[in-house]
């Protein structure tokens, strides 16, 4: 028999979860983690196996500055689980890089790609560097040596880099040369989030925002609120966020607030898309100073009346302290992390639907496994077509995870962790362990 929501206070599975500060979203992640275990009855042995990362690897990164001084990096890269495939998932150049921070997001990565049912396992890199800090060439150099220590981990069939913070498509091309250089044949699906002309795939850089639109119109067709009587609230307004507004606004949508990092902007007539979009390229990728609404802060934002609210910023926006005071019928997690575990129940009990973030943006991710199949192909699809395919992976990644929450009663972000460790686990049996 499925055990049903009560399983998160029965504390059978109580295996500690990697000590990280308790607000964080990997800490609310293990949470999640841990009740989706104990719905599904996961033997004890399995969640063991799933709770341990297979492989983690710390290098120095020794590199010759312009002054001609040395320095060295340290960095990392683990694989949590390949049991659905190689690993995937970014790799990020920032001050705050740990080890501890670097496994959690590599299990995120695990559940993300099962959701969307890419044959991909869970992987995560890091150097701890800022890289504001190094010229283009130090950068450069530091991302070969990286890659080169990491050589016996990288690989098309084993570990697949992609962009994160602090990196980009450079940092890939860097890093498929390296690669193809050492290994001495050119090798495009070593990394993802390529330069189209690389091998990069049509639609990679959209395909998040698109995600977050589909799994939007999804949502909205669940309560039956038709998208051109919808109210839209956007919190983030780069890559993700512009994209998301550009798409639900063509949808025929009402977005009535926006924000960056200056603020927010309110117009309860709609506010015009496109030329905010206009604006904030003018302007530096800046909202500041932009006309077509009033402003109002970040946190009055979030609690506006709305039919969809859309954190696109950054994680721990939605909190037990505002949870009450959301008023959005459907809040889609376009960022990574936006809602604390602990507003978890609050949203539930107020009847809002949650789009998890391992399914809102898993956009990327599919693209990226679009981009792999077409390098080792050697074959590049229309934007069209990566669009179409994207379109039809998210859809049935919502409709199964609809379907889960149905059958547990369970919210849609439990199902999503309930759908994923279980797709994890039945692979795990069939496969066996290794002896
Ligand atoms: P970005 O840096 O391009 O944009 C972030 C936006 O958020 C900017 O407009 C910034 O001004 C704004 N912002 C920052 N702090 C804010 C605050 N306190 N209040 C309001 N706005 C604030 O980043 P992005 O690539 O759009 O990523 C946004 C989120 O989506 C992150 O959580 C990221 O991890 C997640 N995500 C991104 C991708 C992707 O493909 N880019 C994929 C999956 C998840």
């Amino acid at each position: 028999m499925p055990k049903t929501k009560d399983a998160l206070n029965s504390g059978s599975i109580k295996e500690p979860a990697p000590h990280l500060n308790s607000e964080s979203p990997f800490e609310s992640m293990m949470e999640r983690f841990r009740f989706a275990a104990d719905i599904l009855n996961l033997d004890p042995g399995v969640f063991k196996y799933l709770s341990s990362h297979e492989k983690t690897v710390i290098v120095s990164v020794p590199i010759t500055m312009d002054d001609g001084r040395i320095e060295v990096f340290q960095g990392y890269r683990v694989i949590h689980n390949s049991i659905l495939g190689p690993g995937k998932g970014g790799l990020r150049y920032s001050n705050d890089v740990n080890l501890e921070e670097v496994k959690a997001l590599a299990s995120w990565m695990t559940w993300k790609c099962a959701v969307v049912n890419v044959p991909f396992g869970g992987a995560k890199g890091g150097v701890r560097v800022d890289p504001s800090k190094l010229s283009i060439h130090e950068l450069e150099r530091l991302t070969r040596r990286y890659t080169a220590n990491m050589f016996d981990v990288f690989g098309p069939e084993r570990d697949i880099p992609a962009p994160d913070m602090g990196t980009n498509e450079q940092t890939m091309a860097w890093i498929m040369d390296t690669y193809s250089m050492k290994s001495q044949r050119t090798e495009t699906a070593v990394v993802t989030g390529k330069p189209i002309i690389l091998g990069g795939s049509k639609g990679r850089k959209e395909a998040t925002g698109r995600g977050v639109v589909t799994t939007t119109l999804a949502g909205l067709n669940k309560l039956n609120i038709s998208p051109s009587n919808a109210t839209i609230v956007i919190q983030g307004f780069g890559n993700v966020g512009s994209v998301t507004a550009q798409l639900i606004h063509e949808q025929g949508s009402r977005v009535i607030a926006i924000a960056d990092i200056t603020g927010g902007y309110y117009n309860k007539e709609g506010i015009d898309i496109p030329a905010a979009l206009e604006y904030s390229l003018a302007n530096g990728y800046s909202l500041a100073g932009f006309k077509g609404a009033e402003p109002i802060s970040n946190k009055d934002l979030l609690e506006l009346e709305c039919d969809v609210l859309i954190p696109a910023a950054r994680e721990d926006q939605i909190d037990k302290n505002n949870a009450p005071n959301i008023r959005a019928k459907i809040i889609v997690e376009a960022a990574n992390g936006p809602t604390t575990a602990n507003a978890d129940q609050i949203l539930e009990d107020k009847g809002i639907m949650v789009i998890p973030d391992i399914l809102a943006n898993a956009g990327g991710v599919t693209v990226s496994y679009f981009e792999w199949v077409q390098d080792r192909h050697g074959y590049f699809w229309t934007e069209d077509r990566v669009n179409r395919r994207l379109n039809r992976m998210m859809r049935e990644a919502f409709d199964n995870l609809f379907k889960v929450s149905e059958k547990y009663n369970i919210t849609l972000r439990q199902a999503a962790y309930v759908y994923a460790i279980d797709r994890v686990a039945t692979t795990l049996k069939l496969r066996g362990i290794y002896a």
